[in-house]
């Protein structure tokens, strides 16, 4: 069993510690700030004992030179030559056997956000550290990749198991979804996820991590393809997408601006 802990850093980013639940070597998913990180392995009693990160964005690599300091530990993350500090770069479909076997995540190459995005999924754990690609509620901003590259991204994402849970780097699920009810305010999964997560955060918690089977019936950019976001996507840009690609592009676009 892998145990999952939260670190809150900056406004709204989470960092992640993981560990096998019968060992205290934890390893740290995207730390963009050392600090948090090394608080939260003193209180937990953990011992670092490597680094995995999504893609090159400062928040997700600022802390991994402080980390390192005094520790000689792998650091993963994908084989574009963005990330100085990457000792084991990892390619698309890889398997990152850690501890022995003990963990074990698949690599999914995801560029869109990025185009060096990756994404990290145990099988065997139902897990995905989905870095800056599939929110809750939501998804990334295109900074480098193109419509249909960021949708097949999220496609490739949207077939893993349904209970898999998705730990992404930013708390950002109220304003997703308030963007997602203006897509479909229809939609009845919708209308009553934005309620519980109206209340978990008027009570100061997290709404992450979510489940694959929950962004499959409220969000948006993983239901390009249903029939309510096509009408909506052709009614906000007047013109009908005729794939999934392009409605993906008219529904990010019109987020980009809400
Ligand atoms: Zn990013």
């Amino acid at each position: 069993m892998i145990n999952v802990i939260r670190v809150p850093a900056f406004s709204d980013n989470y960092l992640w510690l993981f560990h096998h639940s019968g060992s205290n070597r934890a390893y740290a998913v995207d730390p963009g700030d050392a600090q948090p990180i090394e608080k939260a392995l003193q209180e937990h009693g953990l011992t670092l004992a490597g680094i995995l990160v999504t893609h090159h964005h400062w928040d997700h690599t600022g802390g991994v030179d402080d980390l390192l300091k005094n520790r000689n530990i792998p650091v993963y993350g994908p084989h574009s030559n963005n990330i100085a500090q990457i000792t084991h770069p990892l390619k698309d479909n890889e398997y990152l056997d850690l501890e022995d076997g003990a963990m074990g995540f698949k690599v999914l190459e995801v560029p869109g956000h990025t185009l060096d995005h990756i994404a990290y999924f145990s099988d065997e754990a139902r897990i995905l550290f989905s870095g800056d690609t599939l929110f809750a509620g939501g998804c990334g901003r295109m900074f480098e990749g193109q419509p249909a590259q960021m949708q097949g991204s999220l496609a490739r994402l949207a077939v893993l198991p349904e209970e898999t849970a998705v730990y992404c780097a930013h708390e950002y699920t109220e304003s997703n979804l308030a963007f997602a009810l203006a897509v479909e305010p229809e939609n009845k999964d919708l209308v009553a996820r934005v309620e519980s997560v109206k209340q978990q955060r008027a009570r100061g918690e997290a709404t992450v991590p979510s489940s694959i089977g929950v962004e499959l019936k409220t969000n948006p950019f993983l239901r390009v393809a249903e029939s309510s976001v096509i009408a909506a996507a052709e009614h906000h840009t007047g013109t009908r997408p005729s794939n999934n690609a392009e409605s993906f592009a008219a529904v990010r676009g019109w987020k980009d601006n809400f």
